[in-house]
């Protein structure tokens, strides 16, 4: 679904994405771990282009994202991002939010996507928030309302970047589990995250980045137990 082939990107000068190669395929749950500032949201933000690669090729789908004609907006329809500080438009109110990227790029009329907004929205309880502000709802509910946006769009795969980081501990649980649901429908993801137990149960696969490589990854279950690389065990003896 995903190949990534030497990637690089630099920010005037400071190179921060240091030649990843990278296959995900359909189905795949892969979790990307590292320490603060290794790369990991730029890795992210490039797969769909909210940056743009300095070098290198990005495939998803049988598409070089990097081409100048490759249609962007598909390319994000096909891709939902989610991200920490869930990034909902304060001045829509929650079924808006849902609606208005379906609607714009005109792939749903206005009634149809008022029926999947509710859909998702029953789908996580919260149906009776479809008229509310984001600032009435609670981090949580903020952040899974973000996730069924992302959906509204039938994407393909789902970025996540540390979608849990921002929010208080009691809020963690119902946020996480809506993603272990959509793990188990077969959702494609790639998930930043230092919910070390997300990255046991449901990751296929775990990355370890650091300073803009991907040092070492393994299944969980090898990754967390054997880790190979100094760096890796270093990384996991600080954060378990
Ligand atoms: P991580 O998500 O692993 O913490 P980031 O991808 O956010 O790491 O950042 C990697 C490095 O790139 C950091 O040194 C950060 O300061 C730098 N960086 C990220 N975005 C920008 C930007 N827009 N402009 C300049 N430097 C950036
Ligand atoms: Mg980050």
């Amino acid at each position: 679904m995903i190949e990534v082939k030497n990637l690089r990107k630099s920010f005037k000068g400071l190179e921060v994405l240091r030649g990843i190669n990278e296959t995900i395929a359909k189905g795949e749950k892969v979790v990307v771990v590292g320490p603060s500032g290794s790369g990991k949201s730029t890795f992210l933000r490039c797969l769909n282009r909210l940056e743009e690669p300095s070098g290198g090729e990005i495939w998803f789908e049988g598409t070089n994202i990097c081409d100048p004609k490759c249609n962007i907006n598909r390319l994000r329809q096909k891709m939902g991002m989610v991200f920490q500080q869930f990034n909902l438009f304060a001045h829509l109110s929650v079924k808006e939010n849902i609606t208005l990227a379906p609607t714009k790029l005109k792939i749903m009329t206005p009634a149809e996507a008022d029926e999947k907004a509710m859909q998702l929205l029953n789908r996580i309880g919260l149906a009776e928030k479809a008229n509310a502000y984001p600032s009435q709802l609670s981090g949580g509910q903020q952040q899974r309302i973000a996730i069924v946006r992302a959906l509204a769009m039938n994407p393909d795969v789902m970025l996540f970047d540390e979608p849990t980081s921002a929010l208080d501990p009691e809020m963690v649980g119902e946020v996480l589990d809506l993603m272990i649901q959509l793990a188990e429908e077969g959702m494609t993801m790639v998930v930043v995250t230092h919910e070390m137990g997300f990255a046991r149960e449901v990751g296929t696969r775990v990355l370890f980045m650091d300073e803009g490589q991907i040092l070492e990854q393994n299944t969980p279950k090898e990754f967390f137990a054997n880790p190979q690389n100094p760096r890796t065990r270093d990384f996991l003896s600080k954060i378990l």
